[in-house]
């Protein structure tokens, strides 16, 4: 009936290598059974333990390592089912290739799909990202998997009541199962799933969603579901919650509502994701509703796998049947990681691929290979960061261009549609302590997917916030700090203060400004206010005219800045109004596949104040010798060898 009728005796019979039975399965009495529940989430297509960005092996991710546990736990224990909780489809160059190349056509095979059959799972519910490519492609994926999966709160048609609406796909599903007990004896157990997804779909996939599909709120969605599951005979209900650890407190619509949802009558077990962090784990502590120690949500046992496969979710029931009943006697759960980082910050394997696993998808791995590895579009300039620390710079401009056309669409139909949508974004990549070759450098011409990490090095993802102009020229004068202060009418002054790291270097497009360099800087490196009335920004414009400084903007930016990273005013984490479920890489890779060809020109919208016979010098890659000459809106001139084979350049201001 299905990998979970294997009895205890089965695997003491086997005679090959001793496997040590989980304590519940060794101690479990004649009317208790052990069952174990297993859960990846957020696989993001991570199958093979690779990075396609890199171009090389990962040792952090990889559904082939994950399945290692798998055939473990399975081995160890008298019955266990194996769950996915979502975000499968899309999240790396993989799911990229499938979407944007091969397609989805009748009767394919998507690679996540192909190697989940090939680990065998019981069941998935859908994460948010499962929409992203459109409900054709979601529909035409799921076609090929061997596992029921479904989703309650996603509606073709919504009826008065949650059980009244026509679901996308099947709400809920339960199991009919055989589960031997302690004494070998087997029994029927129906154990019931039911799967939920933020309804902020309706607003990250509005282009795909609007008009076709709504989504409900999840806790009502869950109350409405739970009653009719037990009416139908479920000894167990276990919440698939593609939703992360978050306010214990309903809210209608929230996003995280693993704790809520925990907290309905009739749910057994949760098993959560979304957030791509790992339960139970330190990263939870203290929070409303949750138990660390007891790996418990609102007293229900819970687990979080992490993401991209890093690690295994767990949860282990010992149920009690009483008559015709099951119910938890006792339970544990945890998150058991496929690698280790060590204290040298290197990563070492805790586990090896399962081949099988490899083999199944091998062909879409070698797709995907050749695919980053090729062009899908073309930029018409040169997207280099050699100047990106004194001059408007194009690796910068492109990542501001992309988030700008990714920020307005996610700003359509809310509240804040039609403030004015500014874009501020820093250079990661920019020389400094990753030496004279540490800089974005992609010709004129082609585009590779893998040269997006080039452009984008860290995997945040996209926020925007609301500040006002204050709070915009602020921002600014922070990123100014990365500049030492000069003297106006000296030559060959330093211009960089070195312990201010390139990523903090924020340039704000959609307003006009000039840095002056005479002033001293308003923040220190850290973020620390310490010249209040200093003025480093000057000539702020808006639209033509002077910024008014009461007037409200959208920023749009990443979650590191967006939650305080850096320190910069008006994003200290409370002016977040939208938290993008997409990365900024993807952001970028979609406009990227979407325009074809870009053209990442600088536009000049910051400049050096003059200072009239005053001159810095800064040290950049060599490289930058080809491009010293198209730099706009700043007179620069090489001037001899830096240190440690940086090129020196002289700046007049
Ligand atoms: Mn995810
Ligand atoms: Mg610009």
């Amino acid at each position: 009936m299905s990998q979970f009728t294997l009895s205890r005796r089965h695997f003491l019979g086997a005679s090959a290598g001793f496997i040590a039975l989980h304590p519940f399965s060794a101690n479990a009495a004649t009317n208790q059974a052990h069952l174990r529940i297993m859960e990846t989430t957020d696989l993001h297509v991570h199958v093979f333990p690779y990075d396609y960005y890199a171009d090389k092996p990962r040792d952090t991710v990889g559904l082939a390592r994950t399945a290692s546990h798998v055939k473990l736990i399975r081995a160890e224990a008298t019955n266990s089912m194996l769950i996915d909780n979502g975000d499968f489809l899309q999240g790396n160059p993989m799911g990229d290739y499938i979407a944007y190349e091969r397609g989805m056509k009748d009767g394919d095979m998507h690679p996540v799909i192909t190697a989940m059959n090939a680990v065998g799972f019981d069941a998935s519910t859908l994460g948010n990202h499962e929409f992203n490519y459109g409900l054709d492609f979601l529909m035409k994926s799921l076609a090929g998997a061997d596992f029921p999966v479904i989703c309650a709160n996603v509606a073709l048609e919504e009826g008065g009541s949650p059980t009244k609406d026509k679901t996308l796909i099947k709400p809920y599903v339960i199991l009919d199962r055989e589960i031997t007990d302690g004494a070998g004896e087997t029994h029927p157990i129906k154990v019931g799933l039911i799967g939920f997804v933020p309804p902020q779909v309706m607003n990250w996939d509005r282009r795909h969603l609007e008009g076709n599909v709504v989504a409900r709120d999840i806790v009502d969605t869950a109350k409405a579901y739970v009653p009719v599951m037990k009416e139908q005979g479920c000894d167990l209900i276990i919440a698939l919650s593609h939703s992360g650890i978050g306010d214990a407190d309903h809210s209608d619509g929230m996003e995280n509502a693993s704790v809520p949802l925990a907290a309905v009558d009739g749910i057994d077990a949760v098993l959560t994701g979304h957030h791509h962090r790992v339960f139970p784990s330190s990263a939870y502590d203290g929070m409303a509703g949750v138990d660390v120690a007891s790996g418990t949500i609102m007293g229900k046992p819970a687990a979080m796998g992490g993401f991209w496969g890093s690690h295994l979710g767990l949860i282990d029931l010992m149920l009690e049947r009483s008559g015709n009943e099951w119910k938890i006697v006792s339970h544990s759960s945890e998150a058991r990681p496929i690698s280790k980082r060590n204290d040298d910050r290197s990563i070492t394997a805790l586990v090896e691929s399962q081949q099988d696993v490899l083999d199944s998808v091998q062909a879409d791995h070698d797709a995907t290979l050749a695919y980053v590895r090729r062009a899908v579009g073309k930029t018409d300039a040169p997207l280099h960061s050699y100047f990106a620390l004194v001059a408007d710079d194009p690796s910068v401009q492109i990542v501001s261009i992309a988030q700008l056309w990714y920020i307005e669409q996610m700003m359509k139909g809310t509240e804040y549609e039609g403030l004015p949508i500014l874009s501020a974004a820093a250079p990661f990549k920019a020389g400094g302590r990753g030496g004279p070759e540490y800089f974005t450098d992609v010709a004129k011409g082609d585009v590779a997917i893998k040269n997006v990490s080039d452009l984008y090095l860290y995997p945040n993802t996209a926020r925007a916030v609301k500040v006002t102009g204050q709070q915009v020229k602020d921002w600014l004068e922070r990123s100014a700090g990365i500049f030492n202060q000069v003297e106006a009418g000296k030559a060959d002054q330093v211009l960089l203060n070195p312990d201010f790291p390139s990523y903090n270097f924020d340039v704000i497009d959609g307003v006009t400004y000039q840095i002056d360099l005479s002033q001293p800087s308003k923040f220190d490196p850290k973020g620390t206010l310490t010249n209040a009335d200093a003025n480093r920004i000057v000539d702020l414009m808006f639209d033509g005219k002077p910024l008014d400084m009461n007037a409200e903007f959208i920023i749009a930016t990443n979650n590191y800045r967006a939650g305080g990273g850096g320190k910069f005013p008006g994003a200290m984490g409370d002016t977040v109004v939208f938290e993008g479920p997409d990365t900024n890489r993807d952001v970028i890779v979609r406009y990227i596949v979407e325009k074809g060809t870009i053209s990442p020109r600088a536009d000049a919208n910051w400049t050096f104040a003059p200072l009239p016979g005053t001159s810095v010098l800064f040290d950049t890659g060599p490289k930058a010798a080809d491009y010293a000459a198209d730099v706009q809106g700043v007179s620069i001139a090489p001037a001899g060898e830096g240190p440690d084979g940086f090129a020196r350049f002289r700046i007049d201001l």
